[in-house]
């Protein structure tokens, strides 16, 4: 007998009845110009990614009375940005921990999302610190970025939302990190259509779940600059959700070079008129590059938005 995954199908579903409402419906379009790929445009979500979906499902399971202590994270990138949205639809309170580093136009954004900012130390380790003390002696909630049954339900809707516009992909091209999206897109994709092929996309430059799905168990990698700096950082010594089910569920990891990313940005740009990160056109990339061939329904996920102008700018 398999042990069963820590979120199931009945888990996203429950989340999607959760957060309506409070996500949008992001379109699905045919690329005419890549073999008639389908492409998730999520990157147009509310916040500019798909992190909306798993905070704000997170923060939506809490009860009454956590819900009044307030949520805690030392993310400044796109899950930090949806926890503080997501937070402030719900009434809730968020605090975002963040080190000297971080640069002043960035804790600004955070700050106009309505969080409260903490800026600790020189390094994200005291940031992390930081959420840990506020936890333990603050009695704050934290919502981590991927490693949580309620971010993965959340992510998941994605997955039950690309069904209502595609009932059976041949497969789908997931951006890797953390895994959070990985494994909730993949859990509600394998339910309901359970030939379709899962496929993980990442950077070749420093892929922690790439390197821990081949070691067999999570490992450490070093953190390299790469253009998906969305897929940048570690899935945690002791993940606890998001290694067993990608392991369980993803048939294929694929890792595609800065070169192969770049290109693929600019096709995205060209098909669709917009500016996506990195970490959004990996899927593209692996198409592009030849590593994985389109089946007759195959979409990519193109999971955000948030690039800095002047890197767009360098990269067109
Ligand atoms: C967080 C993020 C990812 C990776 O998601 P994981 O759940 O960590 O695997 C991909 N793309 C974008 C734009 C992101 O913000």
């Amino acid at each position: 007998m398999n042990t069963p995954l820590p979120v199931t199908l009945a888990d996203i579903r429950a989340a999607e009845a959760r957060i309506r409402g409070r996500v949008r419906h992001t379109p699905l379009m045919v690329d005419p110009r890549l073999s008639g790929v389908l492409l998730k445009q999520e990157y147009r979500q509310e916040t500019g990614a798909f992190k909306l979906r798993g905070a704000t499902n997170a923060i939506l399971s809490l009860s009454a009375d956590e819900l009044a202590r307030g949520v805690v994270t030392a993310s400044t990138g796109n899950h930090g940005r949806a926890l503080a949205h997501g937070a402030r639809a719900c009434g809730a309170r968020a605090v975002v921990c963040l080190s000297h580093l971080v640069p002043a136009n960035k804790v600004q954004a955070i700050r106009d999302l309505g969080a409260e900012v903490r800026v600790v130390g020189q390094s994200q380790d005291e940031a992390m610190a930081e959420v840990a003390r506020a936890v333990a002696e603050e009695g704050l909630i934290e919502v981590p970025p991927f490693d949580h049954p309620a971010v993965v339900a959340g992510q998941g809707t994605l997955g039950l939302e690309l069904l209502a516009d595609c009932a059976a992909p041949s497969s789908v091209l997931i951006p890797l990190s953390g895994g959070g999206l990985a494994a909730g897109v993949a859990a509600a994709v394998r339910s309901l259509s359970p030939s379709t092929r899962l496929v993980g996309v990442t950077m070749a430059r420093g892929a922690a779940m790439a390197a821990s799905l081949a070691a067999g168990q999570p490992v450490e990698v070093p953190e390299l600059p790469t253009l998906a700096d969305s897929l940048g950082g570690g899935i945690g010594l002791g993940n606890r959700v998001t290694f067993a089910m990608c392991r369980a569920l993803l048939d294929d990891v694929v890792l595609v070079s800065e070169d192969e990313i770049a290109e693929a940005m600019r096709h995205i740009r060209a098909a669709t008129g917009d500016a996506v990160e990195g970490a959004a056109a990996v899927g593209v990339a692996a198409i592009l590059s030849g590593r994985v061939k389109p089946g007759p329904a195959t979409v990519c996920i193109l999971s955000g938005a948030n690039v800095a102008p002047e890197t767009f700018a360098r990269i067109l």
